[in-house]
């Protein structure tokens, strides 16, 4: 089964304070397996255990917010 984007509920945007569980660097996807049990993840560790996950956990519902890896932070991002 393909997920559309019509298929995923809305979440919150993840924040530059939303780290990668597995090194810390800020996150850019979550993965939600079932009600408040999520994973976030950098690009780069996503990456390396998206195949894994996805065999594993077929219905996790990914929220994947790669494409803003190389945009800039906002103006909060510094402000603490
Ligand atoms: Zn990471």
């Amino acid at each position: 089964m393909t997920i559309t984007a019509e298929m995923i509920p809305q979440t919150d945007p993840l924040q530059i304070a939303d780290r990668c569980d597995q090194c810390g660097a800020q996150a850019f996807v979550r993965v939600v397996f079932r009600r408040n049990k999520d994973l976030l993840f950098c690009g780069h560790h996503y990456s390396r255990h998206e195949p894994a996950l996805m065999t594993s956990y077929p219905y996790a519902v990914v929220y994947d917010e790669r494409r803003r890896i190389n945009q800039k932070p906002s103006l909060s991002a510094n402000a603490d």
